[in-house]
């Protein structure tokens, strides 16, 4: 088996609830979903296979956290053998995060925390229903939609994060508008772009 890979790196997980930890993201390439303010590169890859994603992953043994996300990485086939083979390399615990638009069905076993933002409302991100109701973490990108769109969707953490966008002006109408919303809508709470803020990848 080949996965369509886009890049694997080290970093620093920049949203929501592990904001701050080291993780080790593995971005699939390709999405089925189209949202006009879309700024990740998923589109070039290389076919990679298990061996080859393993040994980049094994580079970094101190850090347990390993993030699938893409693009949509649920798009993938068997992406729960590739998360057994991940997790019976290493020598020390892995704790796999996927994050997810929400429109495929996610693996049975081995996924530990599911970050999920749907992206239904967003011009080109309603092309397919959202079928996940649960999730660990909502990550909702704010753009004045109505929340209760969410309600059904049972997630420990609800976050709401401002839309970023390339001019200034507007990017701080964004932010303005989400942190008005959070004050208006108990239960969420903001999630920021801590690599942007930090300029790193
Ligand atoms: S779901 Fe995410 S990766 Fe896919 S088009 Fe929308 S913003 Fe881009």
């Amino acid at each position: 088996m080949r996965w369509p890979v886009n890049e694997i790196f080290h970093s620093l997980q920049g949203e929501g609830y592990h904001a701050g930890l080291p993780a080790i993201f593995i971005r699939f390439s390709g999405c089925n979903l189209c949202c006009e303010w879309c700024d990740t590169d998923h589109h070039s890859h290389r076919m990679m296979s298990d061996d080859e994603i393993v040994e980049q992953v094994l580079q970094w043994p101190d850090t347990p956290m390993v993030v699938l996300t893409g693009g949509e990485p649920a798009l993938q086939p068997e992406l729960g053998e590739l998360i057994h083979s991940i997790a019976m390399c290493r020598e020390q615990e892995t704790y796999v995060c996927i994050e997810t638009n929400g429109t495929r069905p996610l693996p049975a076993y081995g996924i530990d925390w599911v970050t999920l933002s749907p992206k239904t409302g967003v011009p080109g991100g309603d092309l397919q229903p959202v079928v996940l109701t649960q999730c660990e973490e909502l990550k909702v990108v704010y753009t004045g939609q109505d929340l209760g769109q969410y309600d059904h969707i049972a997630a420990v953490h609800r976050y709401l994060q401002p839309c970023y966008v390339d001019d200034p002006v507007q990017r701080q109408a964004n932010i303005d508008a989400t942190v008005q919303a959070v004050f208006d809508n108990p239960g969420w709470q903001l999630s920021l772009q801590l690599h942007r803020i930090l300029n790193i990848k």
